[in-house]
């Protein structure tokens, strides 16, 4: 049986934590190597309802592959995934669908706004438009556009990714974050 050399693969490691090292050992912090583990494994689930979705469906394409950040694996259950992408206008009624389908993510969880409607309710400045997700749930990333390109999608990816590497694995107990839930009366 033939064998591929590793060194002759496409395969990209990705880089290791801020740590110390020597000749056999490697040191660093628990928030460090959690981080790296879940910003390269993040599972996202498309909230799409209209514009902006299909312009998401062009960045999960080969070519833009979303599959090299580990999030080619979408979720459509609430309870398996990490990262909430919202693109679409969202309307009022909407809103509470919304809500649950949060409340129903396990922590740690982020969120990601995609385009003028979910980010702020762009063009539909209307009685039956939610202006902004914000208004209901908090956000991490906001992603502007109407629609946004594939490449900023990955940007506002890239942003998500940044924020979940810095992230200390304590960050979600800590009376800051439970006052940010309590303003959106989250428990
Ligand atoms: S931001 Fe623009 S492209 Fe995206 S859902 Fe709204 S109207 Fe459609």
């Amino acid at each position: 049986m033939n064998t591929i050399p590793a060194s002759s693969t496409n395969v990209t490691l990705t880089t290791a934590p801020e740590g110390i090292d020597g000749p056999g050992f490697f040191a660093t912090s628990i928030d460090k190597v959690v981080g790296m583990a879940r910003k390269n494994s993040i599972w996202p689930l498309p909230f799409a309802t209209s514009c902006c979705g299909i312009e998401f469906m062009a960045t999960m394409g080969a070519h833009y592959d979303f599959a090299r950040f580990g999030s080619e694996r979408l979720s459509f259950s609430p309870r398996q995934a990490d990262l909430l992408m919202v693109m679409g206008t969202i309307s009022k009624k909407m809103g509470p669908i919304l809500r649950q389908v949060y409340e129903q993510m396990a922590e740690p969880r982020w969120v990601l706004a995609m385009g003028a409607c979910a980010s702020s309710g762009g063009v539909f400045d209307t009685y039956s438009v939610l202006q902004g997700i914000d208004r209901i749930i908090p956000v991490d990333v906001y992603v502007p556009g109407c629609p946004p390109r594939p490449e900023q999608v990955l940007d506002g990816i890239l942003k998500i990714q940044e924020l979940i590497q810095n992230e200390s694995v304590r960050r979600r107990e800590t009376p800051e974050y439970k006052a940010l839930l309590s303003k959106y009366s989250i428990e």
